[in-house]
């Protein structure tokens, strides 16, 4: 589904972000990726949705190698891949069901389809009864689960999250993870970049651990393991 094949990628004043860094995630896994800040987590996950080119390797999603894709394929890449962030990046002027269907204008879809999955995603996230509200109107994670409905509106192959819960307190995190679950379970392949030792440690799962750039650990049913 996705691998990185030595993947350098070199800031500007040659900051090493990752170094040569080679791995694979299968269809239907869910991973955590962890790490001491700066290790270079985020860089890896804007190289898989062609936020940024590696200095070198390959960044293949699929059959395609995202690397090397040109500019104006990268909304039929982003098609496959859902992306959350720590700070939901919600449109502040929109509701929650334009926000929904904003992700699915882009892509041409028509009224009606667009009405009937904008609705089938908001009950994926039980917020059905806040379609009409403002982001500014919701608590944090309830923006969080309009981020994610918004990203899976398109019914991506793999949902990439950087930090999902860190703005957030220790239950709505728990309730984060829950829907991040049920999305998973439906069979989507799901990345997840965090800090939350708790939730690593005690919800196993594959983790890839990163420090300076390089893969220190790779673990079917790892530990965060460190302070980070
Ligand atoms: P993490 O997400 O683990 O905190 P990042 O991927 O954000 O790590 O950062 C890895 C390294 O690359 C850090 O030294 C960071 O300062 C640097 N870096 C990240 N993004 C940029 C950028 N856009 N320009 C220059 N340096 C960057
Ligand atoms: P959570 O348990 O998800 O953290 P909160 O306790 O923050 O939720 O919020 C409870 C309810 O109050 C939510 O349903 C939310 O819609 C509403 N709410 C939270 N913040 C605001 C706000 N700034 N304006 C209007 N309603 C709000």
């Amino acid at each position: 589904m996705i691998r990185l094949e030595d993947v350098w990628k070199v800031y500007p004043h040659n900051v090493k972000a990752l170094s040569g860094v080679t791995v694979e995630v299968t269809r239907g896994e869910f991973v955590y990726i962890v790490g001491p800040s700066g290790a270079g987590k985020s860089t890896f996950i804007r190289l898989m949705y062609r936020e940024e080119r590696p200095t070198k390797g390959a960044v293949f999603i699929g059959d395609t190698d995202v690397s090397t894709l040109p500019d104006k394929h990268i909304p039929l890449l982003r098609r496959k891949i859902g992306v959350v962030f720590q700070d939901f990046k919600l449109l502040q002027q929109l509701t929650v069901f334009e926000n929904v269907a904003f992700a699915l204008e882009v892509i041409e879809e028509t009224p009606e389809n667009i009405e009937k999955r904008v609705t089938e995603v908001l009950g994926l996230v039980k917020l059905e009864h806040k379609a009409k509200f403002l982001p500014s109107e919701l608590s944090g994670g309830e923006q969080q689960r309009v981020a994610i409905a918004r990203a899976v509106a398109n019914k991506p192959e793999v949902l990439i999250a950087d930090e999902p819960t860190g703005n957030l307190d220790p239950d709505t995190a728990w309730t984060i993870m829950d829907v991040l679950d049920n999305i998973h379970q439906l069979g989507t392949t799901v990345i997840m970049a965090t800090h939350n030792k708790e939730i690593v440690n005690t919800r196993k799962r594959r983790v890839i651990a990163i420090a300076d750039g390089r893969i220190l650990r790779d673990e079917a049913r790892g530990n965060y393991a460190y302070e980070y």
